[in-house]
């Protein structure tokens, strides 16, 4: 398991690329677009080089990392890998199409994961022609930082699938769990509703942005507020797993604030567009 490709090239392809490199495995980012994937490149080594300058990891690091990765918008580069981690847009039709094209190009012994959130790892296997090799493989944002991996088995994903994502997940330091497939999996099953709960506090003009962010960080011990958090996972991301929640349950406590789609609306979607609960500009 040297070679390993990273599909998707945005903010968690970017930060899986980044941890998967730094664990020392060769890393092939692909993307739809060469310039997508060189930002991505770029901004990973950006990243190290700060953090080479604060001390936080040894001189050299930055070239060691980045060496390891290459990138291609060629899926036919794709053919040698080991192994894939899909990080593509949250959307089932690019998915299933960009499945389509992975059966035609990769070893029939490689296994494809998907990083989805909130998509059925079932639907995506069924259009894989060796759908026992697909499975859930969820990292959090920032990936090269946050710790676990939720490992989703689908309906059709063998155990030996299971155990080599949970070992690989070791091998690049993370701490796996395993979870059965089911909406928002354990963690945004959790977070998402209390993001969407505090829009809607927020939205009953209870009290402010800044107070609710507060109030979680120093009553509850989160390590940043729920408005922050959404600005950082992006607001349009929690919309979407709060719509799947509420869909694939059909339960009514799960149904999205206003405030969340208004947002999205306005194109307010955090620090990716420089605006969302906080102004970042
Ligand atoms: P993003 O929009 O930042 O990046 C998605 C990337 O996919 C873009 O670079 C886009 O060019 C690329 N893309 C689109 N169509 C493609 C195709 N046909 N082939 C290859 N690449 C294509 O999104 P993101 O936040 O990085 O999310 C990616 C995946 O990770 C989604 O499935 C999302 O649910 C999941 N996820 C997101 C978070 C988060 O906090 N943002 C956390 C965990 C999992």
């Amino acid at each position: 398991m040297n070679k390993i490709a990273v599909l998707g090239a945005g903010t968690m392809g970017m930060g899986i690329t980044w941890a998967v490199a730094a664990a020392g495995k060769k890393v092939v980012v692909y993307d739809i677009k060469d310039e997508i994937v060189e930002r991505c490149i770029a901004g990973i080594g950006k990243g190290i080089a700060r953090s080479e300058e604060k001390g936080q990891v040894p001189a050299g690091t930055k070239d060691t990392v980045v060496g390891n990765i290459t990138g291609t918008s060629n899926m036919q580069d794709l053919a040698d890998v080991d192994f894939v981690i899909e990080s593509v847009v949250e959307n089932m039709d690019i998915k299933k199409q960009v499945y389509k094209q992975l059966a035609g190009v990769l070893k029939p012994e490689v296994i494809v994961a998907t990083n989805t959130s909130s998509l059925s790892i079932t639907e995506i296997a069924a259009i894989y022609p060796r759908p026992d090799k697909v499975v859930g493989m969820h990292f959090f944002n920032p990936a090269m930082i946050m710790a676990l991996i939720e490992v989703i088995p689908a309906i059709q994903t063998s155990d030996e699938t299971v155990a080599t994502v949970m070992e690989l997940s070791k091998t690049i330091g993370k701490k796996p769990i395993e979870v059965k497939e089911g909406p928002g999996f354990v963690v945004n099953r959790i977070l998402v509703p209390g993001i969407n709960e505090a829009a809607f506090i927020l939205m009953e003009n209870l009290a402010s942005v800044e107070d609710i962010d507060k109030a979680m960080k120093l009553g509850a011990g989160w390590p940043m507020g729920p408005f922050t958090l959404a600005d950082l996972v992006g607001i349009d991301i929690a919309l979407e797993v709060c719509n799947v929640l509420y869909k694939e349950t059909g339960d009514p406590k799960y149904r999205p604030s206003g405030v969340l789609k208004q947002m999205v609306r306005a194109g307010w979607l955090g620090r990716k567009t420089g605006k969302g609960f906080y102004d970042y500009k």
